[in-house]
């Protein structure tokens, strides 16, 4: 509980905003400081009439407002909805009216986004949504909002100001009616595989997940945090944000987007000892021409997540970059999210190979996607989770749900994996990209890992496509490295030949510019099996 943490360090630092601007001063707040403003914006948000279990969003990049807010919907019992800052009108619209949103706080428009006129847009589109708060811009080289537009608009300092029409009493009141299993947050998934669905948490779930990754971490009151990764996201909030806190460590904000250059600021100027990214990430910090002129001593330990890490990488992260003790975690936001982890003391093998044993007080079986069976260890099969950290359900889609968690409350991931001995696990795919030609399984992810060794192959993704013989036929789609000579399916056949058994080897290949992303950055292999029917007619 976090009152329990502010009152053990209370003038310890919980949150430092680097620079929200480049060249201005950082932002800091000691554990009593945040508790205050924290208390303040829920004081607020209770004058603005937001009751118990009321959908408040926010849309914006990483900046210290988007934390004081996580912790305010809590105190206050209303449910945070994190939205992706990449959304556009669209994709903002389907999420503000799939939980019928009551207010929404939205980021200053910028270069890259007007999210000011999306949001506005918005509100005339969605008869639920009330208000909208606009955070500051602190001087941002930013469009100009112009002011508030209507009375239904407002600043996040006249935000503040209605607070001083709820005493502490009323909120201490609001406080004595929250439960453990009241939802507190809504995030929605990817969208890799589909329509994003939002994955609705407690603060059970939550807090209990991000304390335990925490203690795996061996997290402190003298940790120092940097997060670069999103808060929108569970990796930014739980992972990193609640984990820490939990623990009376600080959060570091390095800006409002990812920088290489900034993350690693954050870490020589304010002593970081953890640092977080996805693989990219650290590839990108490690590439910097001077990379070896950061002070990066501090640091000890971190979390890479997202996918697999390439072996190289993982070694220069621990002997350049000091965190002997990096972490890998498997999850997904439905089990919020983290249910598998490397621990401190795992080999340089189990942190690239597999994604870790599985997390204390949660259970994983390996089954049968076709019939439910518990497999064998070291057998591929759907990986089921259970425990404390399953969410409470997908907001308003009772149908999915029930197809995703079952009666007995194994919620199934969709992912294919196996398990050793030891408990450790390997990710093998999802279940949606399995490949069945003439009744064998073939899994993707070996076929393009053989693939990217051909000079030739910049990037590879293999999809199943339907066919009269064998139920389906594989195809490779290929993105050439620069100045390659193109590859047609009989070379790539060569080039496989006494390598992969014959059912392996691709029939059709694809030779593309790119490939249908996420927002969030995963590939859609949904729309690039669309593409292929389409095109093979
Ligand atoms: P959607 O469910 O909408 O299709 P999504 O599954 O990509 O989208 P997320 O919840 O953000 O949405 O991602 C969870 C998925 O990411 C997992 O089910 C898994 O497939 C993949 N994943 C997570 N961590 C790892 C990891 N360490 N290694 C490999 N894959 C991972
Ligand atoms: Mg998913």
């Amino acid at each position: 509980n976090f009152e329990r943490v502010v009152a053990r360090f209370p003038f310890h630092d919980a949150l430092i905003e680097a620079a929200p601007v480049p060249g201005a001063d950082a932002r800091r707040w000691s554990y009593t400081k945040m508790n205050d403003d924290v208390d303040r914006l829920a004081r607020a948000l209770l004058a603005s009439g937001v009751a118990k279990g009321d959908r408040v969003g926010i849309w914006s990049p990483n900046c210290a407002e988007w934390t004081l807010l996580q912790y305010a919907t809590a105190k206050a019992g209303a449910i945070l909805v994190n939205v992706n800052p990449a959304y556009r009108s669209h994709e903002l619209e389907f999420v503000v009216k799939q939980n019928g949103m009551r207010m929404l706080v939205a980021a200053p428009s910028d270069r890259n986004s007007d999210y000011v006129g999306m949001a506005r847009q918005a509100l005339a589109g969605c008869p639920d949504l009330r208000e909208l708060v606009f955070l500051p811009d602190y001087g941002m080289d930013g469009l100009d909002a112009g002011g508030p537009q209507s009375d239904a608009e407002l600043t996040y300092a006249e935000l503040l100001k209605r607070a001083d029409a709820v005493g502490h009493s009323g909120l201490k009141a609001r406080m004595a009616e929250l439960d453990p299993h009241d939802p507190i947050n809504l995030q929605y998934t990817s969208g890799t595989t589909g329509f994003p669905k939002g994955a609705t948490l407690t603060h059970h779930n939550i807090l209990n997940n991000g304390y335990s990754i925490g203690e795996l971490l061996g997290y402190t009151e003298h940790d120092r945090v940097v997060i670069p990764v999103p808060f929108y996201h569970c990796f930014g909030m739980v992972i990193g944000n609640l984990a820490a806190l939990s623990h009376g460590a600080a959060t570091i904000i390095p800006g409002r987007g990812f920088t290489p250059a900034a993350a690693l600021e954050a870490v020589q100027d304010f002593g970081g000892t953890s640092l977080y990214g996805v693989p990219t990430m650290f590839i990108a910090e490690l590439a910097l021409p001077d990379f070896s002129s950061y002070d990066l001593a501090t640091l000890r330990t971190g979390v890479m997540a997202g996918s697999v890490c390439p072996i190289d990488v993982m070694n220069r992260v621990i002997s350049e970059m000091h965190m002997v003790d990096v972490a890998i975690c498997y999850g997904m936001t439905e089990t919020s999210p983290v249910s598998t982890m490397t621990r401190n003391g795992d080999t340089l093998q189990h942190r690239t190979e597999t994604v870790g044993r599985t997390m204390p007080r949660l259970e994983n079986q390996i089954v049968d996607p076709g019939t439910g069976e518990v497999l064998e260890r070291g057998e591929i099969g759907e990986l089921c989770t259970r425990g404390y950290a399953v969410m409470a359900g997908y907001w308003d889609q009772p149908e999915t749900t029930a197809e995703a968690i079952d009666t007995d409350r194994w919620m199934h991931t969709g992912d294919l994996a196996r398990m050793d001995d030891e408990g450790y696990v390997v990710i093998e795919g999802r279940i949606k990209d399995l490949v069945i030609r003439g009744g064998e399984n073939i899994y993707p992810r070996e076929i393009e890992e053989f693939l990217y060794s051909h000079p030739s192959i910049q990037d590879v993704q293999v999809i199943g496509v339907p066919d009269a013989r064998y139920g389906e036929e594989l195809m490779a789609c290929i993105i050439l490295t620069a100045g390659a000579e193109p590859l047609d399916a009989a070379a790539v056949a060569e080039f496989c030949r006494g390598k992969l058994a014959h059912y392996k080897i691709p029939r059709y290949v694809d030779v593309r510019e790119s490939f249908p992303m996420t927002v969030s950055g995963k590939i859609r292999k949904v729309e690039m099996r669309e593409e292929a029917v389409a095109r093979l007619g």
